[in-house]
């Protein structure tokens, strides 16, 4: 897939794209900038872009997005900030008892093992598949997410690029 960066539109990697399968990530350049311009506000940054991007910590723990996220995801940044990622998103498991992370089914939470590999090894992670059953308020359904992850500091931002309703598992 090829992914592009989602500030200066620079190809960050080639390859085939079907239509509309275009990944986001951050370039090193923009990363910097970011990073060492401190009179540019981080919240300012991510509302300069159109789609989604949410920052979290090492924990998972959203420490930001932008208004698109807050659209795409129905909460506000005031309500998310501190929550897990699996709140922010309405996962299920984040509603159980333990929480997000705190489940079995979560060892297999390909959008936490992503998030911890990110900070970890420092290498970005870009058309990365994630499916969640939602919180079942609003009617059992789940959602197929489509992101990329890219470290920056001691934080990880995640650029969402597809949110697709999808079949609940069985
Ligand atoms: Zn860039």
């Amino acid at each position: 897939m090829k992914t592009i960066c989602a500030w200066c539109n620079k190809v960050l990697t080639e390859g085939d794209t079907p239509d509309g399968m275009l990944s986001h990530g951050i370039c090193p350049d923009c990363l910097e900038e970011l990073i060492r311009t401190p009179e540019i506000s981080l919240a300012d940054f991510l509302n300069s872009i159109e789609f989604p991007v949410l920052v979290t910590d090492h924990s998972l723990a959203v420490q930001q997005m932008n208004r698109t996220a807050e659209r795409i995801l129905g909460g506000s940044v005031g309500e998310s900030v501190g929550l897990k990622f699996g709140a922010a998103i309405e996962c299920l498991h984040a509603g159980m008892p333990g929480g997000c992370g705190g489940n079995e089914s979560c060892e297999g939470c390909v959008l936490r093992k992503t998030i911890k590999e990110t900070y970890e090894d420092g290498q970005p992670r870009y058309g990365v598949y994630s499916e969640h059953e939602l919180m079942p308020a609003n009617g059992a359904r789940a959602r197929r997410f489509r992101f990329s992850a890219t470290k920056a500091g001691e934080a990880v931002l995640l650029a969402i690029e597809e949110v697709r309703e999808v079949p609940l598992a069985t």
